[in-house]
């Protein structure tokens, strides 16, 4: 593992700022009647017009500086020379534009980039972007920490903190797209998003739909829906919520083929069992006839890997437009599963491929800067304790169910 030159950065006191407010989904109404500046990059179109209306601004005037933030990544509004001197003068008065703040940024000998993001005086999550021949991916988090608790998972192990407010996600996509000289439309460099970092970002729904808009609206940075992708561990209702208000691809993290392997590798099985998870994926797809959903699969030495998993697996993929992606476990400090064997994983692959599943291996990038799938870390403040009440509030659902 890599220490973070940045880590002496953070408060020591332990008395970082009260952070509440950043848990919120915006509200224009807040934004305007608290003396706390609104921080633009917490709107999407729509909130950002209902914002200017409530200055006395034509909806256009949002859409310029809108423009400014995402296509040309200016924060300074005395830099937006289109927009007249008095509305200026009005919005320096009234709002602002703060991205993430950049703790430490490292590259891989493969290109993958990754950058700490502080996100208060005491927490961080990290950002990775992975650039390939014919895209180049960004992957985003969505809460500091992760409250679910996936055995395998470095973000499990490290409790949960907070929910990331809209800005802090969009933030993220706006240091990389700034950093790459990413311009919407004419220099694409950043073309697909996943919600793959720390967290389970359907339990952050508002602030993700939010800044999912932003990625996908051409003011912003202007992704096709199918680009935009959110992987969840399996919150069946909240599949059905994203349904209803955003088209944006789906990836669901599966890594066992049954009930009993799969509540023990991601716990959130025991509330929504893989039946009923895929009968919401079969929901999801119907209500987009060319969809895909991604099925995630870790690939862990001994515990998944075994051909008779791949046969129930298959029985599971019969009934969805589903492509398999297969991860290579990448090891973290502590965890005690290892990586299947690259033979193993490959003849994984054939049984599925043999019964006509589309499945691919996942390349591992950026493996000497922990960058990896599975190894973002960040720094987190697990003060709240709220890991250990969402498992054993499981453990009472469950219980009362049964
Ligand atoms: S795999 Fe996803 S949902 Fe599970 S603990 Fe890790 S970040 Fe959370």
């Amino acid at each position: 593992m890599i220490e973070h030159p940045a880590q002496h950065l953070f408060d020591e006191s332990g008395t970082g700022p009260d952070t509440s407010a950043s848990t919120r989904a915006p509200s224009v109404a807040r934004s305007m009647l608290t003396t706390a500046k609104a921080n633009l990059f917490d709107f999407d179109r729509k909130g950002l017009r209902e914002l200017f209306a409530q200055l006395g601004e034509k909806p256009y005037r949002a859409d310029q500086v809108m423009k400014w933030i995402y296509h040309r990544h200016i924060t300074d509004f005395a830099a937006m020379t289109d927009v007249g001197k008095a509305l200026r003068d009005k919005l320096s008065e009234a709002v602002e534009i703060v991205p993430p703040n950049t703790l430490f940024e490292q590259q891989a000998v493969d290109g993958t980039h990754k950058w700490l993001l502080g996100m208060d005086g005491r927490n961080a999550i990290e950002a990775v972007f992975i650039p390939e021949t014919s895209r180049g991916t960004l992957c985003v988090s969505s809460q500091i920490g992760c409250g679910l608790a996936c055995t395998f998972c470095s973000t499990g192990t490290q409790g949960f903190n907070r929910n990331l407010s809209a800005a802090e996600i969009i933030g993220q996509v706006w240091v990389a797209a700034k950093h790459l000289g990413n311009v919407p439309h004419h220099q694409r460099k950043l073309t697909n998003v996943v919600m793959m970092g720390m967290g389970e970002p359907l339990l952050n729904f508002d602030n993700v739909v939010t800044a999912m808009n932003v990625m996908r609206d051409d003011l912003g940075l202007g992704l096709a829906n199918k680009r935009v992708t959110l992987s969840t561990a399996g919150l069946v209702p909240m599949i059905d919520k994203l349904g209803e208000v955003a088209d944006v691809s789906l990836a669901v993290s599966l890594h066992a083929p049954n009930d009993e392997l799969r509540s023990e590798l991601v716990p959130l099985n025991k509330k929504y069992p893989i039946a009923e998870l895929l009968e919401a994926c079969a929901r999801y797809a119907a209500r987009r006839p060319r969809t895909t959903i991604t099925f995630e699969y870790t690939m862990l030495n001994g515990v998944n890997d075994k051909p008779e998993h791949a046969r129930q697996l298959i029985k599971l993929m019969r009934r969805l437009p589903a492509k398999v992606n297969l991860i290579p476990f990448n090891a973290f400090h502590g965890t005690r599963y290892t990586r299947s064997d690259e033979g193993v994983i490959r003849a994984f692959q054939k049984i599925l491929l043999d019964a006509d599943v589309l499945t691919m291996v996942r390349r591992t990038r950026g493996d000497d800067i922990d960058a990896a799938c599975g190894q973002l870390k960040g720094q987190v403040m697990d003060r709240t304790r709220r890991q250990a009440e969402f498992l054993r509030k499981l453990e009472r659902d469950v219980a009362h169910a049964a």
